[in-house]
């Protein structure tokens, strides 16, 4: 299977850690990544696709924070609905939508889900209105794979699906479809991705303390928390994205900045899957949110809670008033009430909420906020796992715009400063100053491998004969790194001596196809068929020219197909063949009549 350029998982093996920790040290990044959760992988894989160097360095393990404790859930959040915050649904909608169809569609699943409705007629329109606009704000944003719209269910259909709940507690049910994810599996395969584009990602490594020339934020001190070692990594621009430490990274800089952090924890109860007997997802109302009944395995996930948390951020606690609570609120609709012996496991995370006003965490926005507190540092937080990729986008765009980042073209990077010592280089390479002048404009950096072929083999430094503009070196160039394959894209575009020289280059043929030879592995008989090949189609251009009529010249020109013709394909795009949408290419040349000499003028006004 062909796989896009890039989309390799590199492996983070310790060979990997310690190459990358190595990098980290001597190497100034453009963009420095503090936090492997899901919004700082993120980072690193949108950042390291534009182009940017990027480390990134994780004081645990990739998804050790708020990443792996989360709902597992990639929703456009039914909730925010409710609070009229349609942009921050369809935003999201538009998210899961391109996860699940496009971006990670093994890590991301479709998942059931029952709204039972307690109230009658009013809650069934309430209830069905909002699902039918999640509905179609997903559906509006095109591949949903396949997410079956919501059905309204009479009582009778919605015990069928969940035998579990109380009859008397429901009165019908709205079944709708949402997505889920293995939250810490997604980071980490983020991580590898980001890696595999080139980032250095380090995991146990702590920033402790941060590099300041003036009030310009220039790196990070850290210490490699597997050996104790002290590093200093430099970065243009350091990016945090630490979630609910956020504080302390903001204390680094004096405190100023700016974002104002509400952490609040959320429980999850795992049960076995035979305790709930059901075969979806169920999402109801609690006095103060909702709680979810989230299918996950041979295991049901009951959460949340919602209350802030000032302990330990690295391990949040579940006390008993959270289990007591959870079992409580599902016991509310459940037949067979759960006790605490039903419970798995329990595990807990802190949310980094944004702290508005004076608004209890559930209502407070989960939408995420970038700041750029002091030059070199730039702080994300906030928003949920579902639109970690706008997060993401928003944190490099700051970076970008701080960098003034334009993705370069090989051969910039370092082109002023060999143009600046181009005397030197002519000195030592042996050429003529105004020769690597010639090749500082045509190749930039990567003048250089033209030199070093040159240093090979002293002979390449000659200029062509009958192309004295060109040196021989930019031949073999041109088939060993450039993709030239035939004369014609030699003389015709990495360099013009097609049209460049009045006899098109016929002069300098053999030299030129001799020259080809070697980095094409062509022999005597190949390189003389491409040579009288491009003889022929000279000629053809040439009595063209003395044609009367277009139709004359082309019948001319066409007489000489390219050396590699191309299909026809006979949509009246100048490459049919015969007119008549029955032309097959043929290389002898009688059928095709779509290639040719690309540099050949076509008419005497041309
Ligand atoms: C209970 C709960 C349920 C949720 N459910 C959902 C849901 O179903 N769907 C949804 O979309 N969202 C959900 N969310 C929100 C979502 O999980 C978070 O928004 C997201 O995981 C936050 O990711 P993050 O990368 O910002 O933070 P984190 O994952 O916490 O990553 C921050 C990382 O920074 C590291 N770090 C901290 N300090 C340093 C330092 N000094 N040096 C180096 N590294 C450091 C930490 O170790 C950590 O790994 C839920 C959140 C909670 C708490």
């Amino acid at each position: 299977m062909v796989r896009a350029a890039g989309a390799e998982a590199a492996r983070l093996d310790p060979d990997a850690r310690a190459a990358a920790l190595a990098a980290l040290v001597s190497t100034e990044f453009q963009v420095l990544v503090v936090g492997g959760g899901v919004v700082g992988a993120g980072v690193a894989l949108d950042a390291v696709t534009r182009g940017l160097s990027v480390g990134l360095v994780e004081a645990r393990d990739f998804a050790a924070g708020t990443s792996s404790r989360s709902s597992k859930l990639i929703h456009g959040g039914l909730r925010y609905l409710e609070q009229l915050n349609v942009g921050l649904v369809r935003e999201a909608l538009a998210e899961r939508s391109l996860l699940l169809g496009v971006i990670a569609p093994h890590l991301i699943r479709p998942a059931p889900f029952l709204f039972p409705l307690t109230h009658h007629v009013w809650e069934r329109a309430y209830v069905g209105t909002g699902v039918t606009a999640y509905d179609a704000l997903g559906f509006s944003l095109g591949h949903t794979r396949g997410l079956p719209v919501h059905r309204q269910l009479s009582r009778r259909s919605a015990l069928r699906l969940a035998p579990a709940l109380k009859r008397s507690a429901i009165t019908g049910a709205v079944a709708y479809w949402d997505a889920q994810v293995d939250d810490a599996r997604y980071v980490l395969t983020l991580a590898r991705t980001a890696a595999g584009y080139g980032a250095q990602l380090a995991s146990r490594v702590q920033v402790r303390g941060l590099l300041r020339e003036g009030e310009r934020v220039t790196g990070v001190r850290a210490v490699d928390l597997e050996t104790g070692r002290e590093l200093e990594i430099r970065a243009q621009q350091v990016v945090n994205a630490t979630g609910v430490w956020t504080d302390e990274i903001q204390a680094m800089v004096g405190g100023r900045g700016m974002i104002n952090l509400r952490v609040s924890k959320g429980v999850h109860l795992v049960v076995p899957k035979d305790r709930i007997h059901s075969t979806t997802g169920i999402i109801f109302r609690t006095p103060g949110s909702v709680l979810f009944i989230i299918p996950w395995e041979r295991y049901w996930i009951i959460g949340t809670t919602d209350t802030d948390w000032t302990g330990s951020k690295a391990e949040p606690a579940a006390s008993q008033a959270d289990i007591h609570y959870l079992l409580g609120q599902a016991n509310r609709v459940l037949k067979t009430p759960l006790t605490s012996e039903d419970v798995t496991s329990v595990y807990a995370g802190l949310r980094p909420l944004l702290a508005g006003e004076s608004e209890t965490s559930s209502r407070l926005s989960r939408e995420h906020v970038v700041a750029h507190p002091v030059p070199g540092l730039v702080l994300v937080a906030g928003g949920k796992y579902t639109t970690y990729r706008l997060m993401a986008r928003d944190a490099v765009d700051a970076v970008v715009h701080a960098l003034d980042w334009r993705a370069p073209l090989a051969g910039a990077d370092g082109f002023q400063a060999l143009w600046n010592a181009r005397a030197r280089l002519a000195l030592s390479s042996g050429l003529h100053v105004a020769r690597i002048e010639h090749l500082l404009r045509r190749y930039g950096s990567l003048a250089p491998e033209l030199l070093a072929l040159v240093a090979a083999d002293a002979g390449l430094g000659r200029p062509v004969t009958g192309a004295d503009d060109y040196l021989r070196a930019e031949i073999v160039y041109a088939a060993s790194h450039e993709g030239a394959r035939h004369l014609d894209d030699v003389l015709a575009r990495r360099t013009h001596i097609a049209i460049e020289t009045p006899d098109r280059g016929l002069s300098a043929l053999d030299e030129i196809a001799g020259l080809m030879a070697r980095p094409l592995g062509w022999d005597a008989d190949q390189a003389a068929r491409e040579a009288g090949h491009y003889r022929a189609g000279v000629a053809a251009g040439l009595a063209s020219q003395e044609a009367a009529t277009d139709m004359e010249a082309g019948a001319l020109r066409d007489a000489v197909p390219d050396i590699v013709p191309v299909l026809a394909t006979g949509n009246g795009d100048g490459t049919a063949g015969d007119g008549n949408g029955t032309a097959g290419a043929s290389a002898g040349g009688g059928g095709a009549a779509s290639g040719r000499l690309g540099f050949l003028p076509g008419g005497r006004g041309g």
